[in-house]
């Protein structure tokens, strides 16, 4: 029987997670060379991107990602250290380039810092960013960053200290800005900053975030709110869609500037007329922007997830656990990214309800 933990889940006692650095992850069970061969999905899209979600764990419960009382997957469920390398390597030899850590909250694993090093050392890896809450990057943005972090979005979804603590339902937001300055310190830039827009929580913060990008060269992002498991009569009955939170912007600071948009990241690119930093949309909801997506993440517990919003995954952890070989792990990896989806249904109704926000990793 699958034994569940459960974590802290009362607001008033906010977790204590130690951030212990263990020892170094060495490789030695791997091979040193491999010819790399780009996998592509049966529509032709490049699969190069990967995100891993080293937690599904949390020091926060964001109103919008989780239930109040969730309950956490026990260790022996989650991928080692070893294993998550295993797949990083597998994925690297399938032309994965770029790899972004997030949760759960991601800078909650132990090692965290050590496991980056290890990955921004993966042959093949160019490109190694971070989704946090940035509860814990005051201190850890100078190690992340020397460990070879490139860069993070820090989640903020309000500026009003009250709000923040109730949609987060203990968080203090100071927290937050220590972490962005930690951040800008460590050169882990362009800093972006993640907001999900919901209704009768912070639909009226978009203004004072939006204003940030006056004098910050930062990308504030306004997310449209997506339905998973757990939570999704609230994040169904809330949601603030893309072209409503444009014209709130454009009511204050007039028609947003195009800012370049490349169809690969989600978030599309608009500038307040004479702003430093840039606003940004992610609209997965309304329009959502799969052509250009060449985007698989990597579960927790070490399932391919082939879309955010299907449920289709292959389980690479089981095989890799039974003893399969580097090279049966890259021919399951090259085939589940092959059989990726085009895109969700969420507009006829449809949408992924086998995991929760956080377990996939956003
Ligand atoms: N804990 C980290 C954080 O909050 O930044 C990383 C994991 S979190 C699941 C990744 C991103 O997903 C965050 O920016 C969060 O705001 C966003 N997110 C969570 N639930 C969401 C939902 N239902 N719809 C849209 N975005 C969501
Ligand atoms: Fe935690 Fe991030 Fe989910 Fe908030 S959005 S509960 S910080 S995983």
């Amino acid at each position: 029987m699958t034994q569940r933990i459960t974590l802290h889940t009362t607001p008033e006692t906010p977790p204590h997670i130690e951030v212990t650095p263990l020892g170094k992850i060495t490789h030695a069970s791997l091979p040193a060379g491999y010819p790399i061969e780009p996998m592509h999905d049966s529509y032709g899209r490049r699969i190069n991107y990967l995100r891993i979600s080293l937690t599904d764990a949390c020091n926060l419960r964001c109103v919008y990602c989780m239930p109040e009382h969730m309950t956490f997957r026990p260790r022996h469920e989650l991928m080692t250290d070893e294993e998550l390398l295993t797949l990083v390597r597998v994925g690297a030899s399938l032309g994965v380039t770029k790899i972004r850590l997030t949760g759960g909250e991601p800078t909650i694993r132990p090692n965290v810092v050590e496991l980056v090093r290890a990955i921004a050392e993966t042959p093949g890896i160019k490109d190694l960013a971070m989704t946090t809450n940035g509860l814990l990057l005051d201190k850890l943005a100078g190690p992340l960053a020397q460990a070879g972090l490139r860069r993070v979005n820090i989640s903020i979804d309000t500026l009003d200290a009250e709000k923040f603590r109730r949609i987060t339902r203990w968080g203090d937001i100071g927290d937050v800005w220590r972490a962005i300055r930690a951040a800008e310190e460590a050169g882990l830039t362009p800093i972006k900053l993640n907001s999900v827009v919901v209704r009768h929580f912070n639909d009226d913060d978009m203004i004072d975030l939006a204003r940030l990008t006056l004098e910050n060269d930062w990308e504030v992002r306004f997310i449209e709110m997506m339905p998973f498991g757990g939570v999704t009569e609230f994040q169904q009955s809330n949601v603030v869609t893309y072209q409503e939170m444009r014209a709130r912007v454009e009511a204050v600071f007039g028609p947003l500037e195009e800012v370049g948009y490349d169809y690969v990241d989600p978030s599309r690119p608009f500038r307040i007329h004479g702003a430093l930093g840039t606003l940004g949309f992610i609209s997965s909801v309304t329009e959502p922007f799969c052509q250009g997506c060449g985007r698989v993440r990597l579960t927790a517990d070490g399932k391919l997830r082939l879309c955010l919003l299907r449920e289709d995954e292959v389980d690479l952890l089981t095989p890799l656990r039974n003893g399969a070989t580097f090279e049966e792990l890259r021919t399951l990896m090259r085939d589940g990214a092959f059989h990726k989806p085009w895109g969700h249904s969420l507009s006829s109704g449809e949408f992924a309800e086998n995991r929760v926000m956080n377990q996939i990793g956003g």
